[in-house]
């Protein structure tokens, strides 16, 4: 039976950010990934020349997070991010940017005036709320929205709730909105983190302001760099919601996806190894302990990092306790369908960086990626994504036909020079953040057997959601004395 320090199951960017990690504090790693792919969510490849993404992607809190702390302690390779620009809001008429704070509400004439009075009246009490303290993490959006408003504005906020939940407005909290729109922040502070990595070499450990300083000139694009100066100056809740900046700290990395996973791979020393189509079957448990980890052979290690969905792991560990296997139920999934479309030639609708919302009947999330970086679509043509969340009761073919059609609505230009189209169906996150759904602990029953990965955590979501995990993941292996 083959010995490593540490096992983790699955090579996503929250298996190969643990083996990152753990590999760093002196552990020897392997990482066992079923598909013949690495990068799981987080990664691109190309169809018929152009680059596509796992899903359209927003790097977020990219100027304090989790990922960005990450990043600066562990990486020996760093991405490049590109300014993420801003979001807009399409309909049949309009094409605006998505008001951040009450001031641009005011204006957005994209919804009746009298409707947008209403809205910032709630928004003000949900803040005022939640800044004295109150849980409003088991209210729903809509419980929360003043009645009698337009069916446009329903439909607005409930794409909004989409997007931040992927479920609809009735499911979707109003303590969620709150965090996902940046209003209330949740990170991990630079003492929380020192304490958790203090025992790293000290040379490795500098803190993310002096990195910060040292690779603003090489590593980010010029507009992002001002911005970041703007979102430094330490912001009081309140002035927040006057003059919210959400986009400022967000990034999409340059030659696309999978640069961000190519800059953790780059930055694994030899220690880890990872073995591709090699699926673990089963888990071995013998006095609350895993005595065996059974994939292409069976393998033993002092601790076991499990990253794929906590809710197949009653299928994987036999006796697992019944009360653990019926929390594990109640872990609420949603599902995408993303569909790139390659045009023919640059056309003026999607002239933009950033991303657009279209919340009409059936709500999307676009990004015309090769704006940022035209090497993802061959010359002169380019490169469009459009995210979804769609209805598990209908057919996939159903989903289809309502999403094309809703694409063809929104830019009736775009039909004639589509060049290339492109379909994936994912699960964004392995938890939804929606009322009452739960999610794992990165502790389970068995005493060297944890959990990492966007079912551990609701704070942010995707990437950002994963690094916070690892985080986490950091200090529960710190206090158990495992980290050394
Ligand atoms: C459409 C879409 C849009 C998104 N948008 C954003 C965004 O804008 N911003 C953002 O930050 N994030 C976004 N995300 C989310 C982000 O991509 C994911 O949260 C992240 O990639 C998840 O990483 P993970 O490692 O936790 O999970 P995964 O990527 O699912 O990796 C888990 C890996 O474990 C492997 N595995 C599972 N079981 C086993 C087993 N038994 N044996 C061996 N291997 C196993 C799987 O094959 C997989 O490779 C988006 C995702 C999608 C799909």
């Amino acid at each position: 039976m083959k010995k490593y320090d540490v096992v983790v199951i699955g090579a996503g960017i929250s298996g190969l950010l643990a083996a990152l990690t753990l590999s760093k504090h002196g552990k020897k790693v392997l990482v066992l990934e079923k598909r013949q792919h690495i990068g799981g969510n987080c990664n691109s490849y190309m169809v018929d020349g152009y680059q596509v993404d796992t899903g359209v992607h927003a790097i977020t809190h990219l100027v304090e997070g989790p990922f960005k702390m990450l990043m600066d302690n562990y990486f020996d390779y760093q991405p490049i991010f590109e300014d993420y620009g801003y979001y807009y809001i399409r309909t049949e008429r309009t094409f605006v940017k998505v008001p951040s704070n009450l001031k641009d509400f005011v204006t957005f004439d994209v919804l009746p005036r009298k409707d947008r009075v209403l809205l910032s009246q709630t928004l003000t009490k949900a803040f005022t709320l939640s800044s004295f303290g109150i849980d409003l993490s088991n209210q729903s959006v809509y419980e929360f929205m003043p009645k009698n408003l337009s069916e446009d504005t329903y439909d607005f906020v409930d794409a909004m709730c989409r997007s931040l939940s992927g479920k609809p407005m009735k499911e979707t909290s109003a303590q969620r909105v709150l965090y996902g729109s940046s209003f209330v922040r949740d990170s991990v502070t630079q003492e929380q983190f020192d304490a958790i990595i203090r025992k790293l070499e000290p040379n490795k450990h500098q803190s993310a302001e002096s990195i910060l300083a040292s690779i603003i000139p090489y590593h980010l694009h010029a507009s992002l760099q001002s911005r970041m100066t703007k979102i430094k100056k330490p912001f009081t809740s309140l002035e927040r919601l006057a003059t919210n900046d959400v986009n400022g700290s967000q990034g999409y990395p340059r030659k696309g996806l999978k640069a961000l996973l190519n800059a953790v791979l780059y930055s694994l020393p030899e220690s880890v190894e990872i073995k591709t189509e090699c699926e673990v079957k089963s888990i071995f448990v013998q006095d609350g302990k895993v005595s065996g980890i059974e994939a292409d052979e069976i393998y033993s290690s002092d601790i076991v990092i499990y990253t794929g969905f906590a809710t197949e792991l009653p299928r994987l560990i036999k006796d697992l306790p019944p009360e653990y296997i019926a929390d594990l139920k109640n872990i609420v999934h949603n599902k995408s369908l993303t569909i790139w479309l390659g045009m023919e030639k640059e056309i003026p609708e999607f002239k933009y960086t950033g991303s657009e919302i279209w919340f009409k009947e059936l709500a999307y999330w676009a990004s015309p990626i090769s704006n940022y970086d035209p090497s993802l679509a061959p010359k002169d043509k380019q490169l469009i994504g459009f995210t979804f969340i769609i209805d598990e009761n209908n057919t996939e073919e159903h989903e289809l036909k309502k999403a094309y059609d809703t694409i063809f609505r929104a830019v009736p230009k775009a039909e004639k020079y589509v060049d290339m189209q492109h379909e994936q169906i994912t699960i964004p996150e392995k938890a939804t953040v929606s009322i009452g759904g739960k999610f794992a602990d990165i502790r389970t029953p068995i005493k060297n057997f944890y959990v990492a990965g966007t079912d551990t955590d609701k704070r942010s979501m995707g990437i950002t959601r994963a690094s916070y995990s690892i985080i986490e993941l950091l200090k529960v292996l710190n206090e158990d004395g495992k980290l050394y």
